[in-house]
């Protein structure tokens, strides 16, 4: 069986949405990774007695393990080290050797960066950082906070408690300390491994999908399968044990039999990864001319490294005289059927494939309002085409929602529809 974890994420500027967690859904995948399953990630705020609860509730739970991250700093509101150690049942001290190790990264880093540092505040702070529950172990810090592994007091029964510094490069710097520690690994021990694959389908509905499911019933049912929309794409994730590999791979062969046209990754890569590949494995360059995305779709083309060797250059053409002057779509046409039409779209994608000698363009245009709709032609409509090495692909497709939501599908469905050009 899979050992459990509960993670406890601290931080205000988390709680209230001004930082995104970064760290619960980090910590979760690497639990995972080493078959440990995630029971539940609280997020708090830094005050002591929503921590000292939430420990307390997670404990109760029969965890094997907890995992805290944040609050491990000099200043008043860092207050994590000291309630593990109370809910634990080991009163802190401090440790001597650490307490020194921290005044030379301080001194250090203060040396290096220019600070000036009130002496008597520093070596409080310092001390402060230096404090142990009795028992603990100490991870050494990365920045200047220091892990801690905090088992139970004797005689007692609960989970272990680790805990971790909350800046996410500190925290994911310390993990490998993490997986090294003795308590950790007696506490895990025992545990097997836990795979996890993903289906990523373009085209297919959630409702579908879930009728598929309830069909295939029985038959998955050491699968723990989840299914969610993600711009417009369905992912279909599922965990499962060793044990189960031969049901997961008649599982996803079954949905490859009913779905062939829109199950377009099975191995985790995503739709911009097989942009990425296709580009590179038949040596294509590739160029766009974005209207209401204005550049998105350029800046997906550029997230992984190395996308120098496939894009060539993105025009945004917002405006019509943008359209005619950088994209050399004629005003004719454009008086004609008006901007956002598919004529507009495949002159755009001529024009950047054209203008930037490209093997391939694409153009995207459409109202991403909230204003801006006229007759027939309304808020979410957008027109998408990519053409280039011999062929030509065109949409029309009508998203639902807000503008940040017509621009992110618009962005996505231009990706499908270079990935199907690439395909065919
Ligand atoms: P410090 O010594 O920097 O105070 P700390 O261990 O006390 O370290 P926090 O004070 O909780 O950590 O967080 C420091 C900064 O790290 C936060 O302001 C935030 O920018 C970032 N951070 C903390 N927790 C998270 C999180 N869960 N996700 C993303 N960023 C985080
Ligand atoms: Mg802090």
């Amino acid at each position: 069986m899979a050992s459990r974890a509960g993670i406890v994420v601290t931080g205000t500027e988390v709680l209230t949405g001004r930082v995104p967690d970064r760290n619960g859904p980090w910590l979760a995948e690497q639990l995972r990774i080493v078959g440990v399953d995630t029971a539940e990630v609280i997020v708090v705020g830094d005050r002591p007695d929503d921590l000292r609860w939430s420990l307390r509730a997670l404990a109760e739970q029969g965890l094997d393990l907890l995992i805290t991250s944040g609050g491990l700093g000099p200043t008043a509101d860092d207050l994590t080290a000291e309630i593990v150690g109370e809910v634990q049942d080991r009163p802190s001290v401090v440790d001597a050797e650490l307490e020194q190790q921290i005044g030379a990264i301080v001194a250090r880093l203060s040396a290096e960066r220019g600070w000036q540092l009130d002496a008597a505040a520093t070596a409080h702070a310092v001390r402060k950082q230096a404090l142990v529950p009795v028992g603990a172990s100490v991870l050494s810090p990365v920045g200047t906070a220091p892990g801690l592994v905090v088992p139970v007091a004797d005689g007692r029964t609960g989970p272990l408690v680790v805990v971790l510094p909350g800046p996410p490069p500190e925290l994911q710097a310390m993990w490998p300390l993490v997986l090294a520690d003795a308590a950790v690994q007696s506490a895990l021990a025992g545990r097997s491994e836990l795979r996890q694959q993903t289906l990523r389908l373009w085209g297919t509905s959630e409702s579908e999908i879930a009728a598929t499911l309830r069909e295939l019933g029985m038959r998955l049912d050491p699968l723990e399968i989840t299914t969610c929309l993600h711009d417009g794409e369905l992912e279909i994730v599922t965990r499962f044990g060793p044990s189960a590999q031969a049901t997961y791979d008649s599982f996803a062969a079954a949905i490859g039999e009913r779905y062939p046209e829109t199950l377009f990754s099975t191995d985790g890569r995503t739709v911009d990864d097989l942009v990425a590949d296709r580009l590179m494995e038949q040596n294509l360059t590739i160029a766009t001319a974005e209207s209401c995305t204005a550049g998105m779709l350029a800046a997906r083309l550029t997230d992984r490294a190395g996308s120098s060797a496939y894009l060539l250059g993105g025009l945004v053409v917002y405006s019509n005289a943008a359209k005619q002057e950088l994209a050399g779509v004629s005003k004719d046409l454009l008086d004609q059927v008006g901007a956002v039409s598919a004529e507009v779209a495949l002159a755009l994608a001529e024009g950047a494939r054209d203008g930037l000698h490209a093997d391939l363009g694409v153009g995207i245009t459409g109202i991403a309002g909230p204003g801006g709709a006229t007759p027939g032609k309304p808020v979410g409509l957008v027109h998408l085409c990519v053409s280039g090495n011999g062929r030509t692909m065109s949409r029309r497709i009508l998203v639902p929602g807000s503008r940040a939501a017509v621009r992110t599908r618009s962005t996505v469905a231009a990706l499908h529809l270079i990935r199907q050009l690439l395909t065919q």
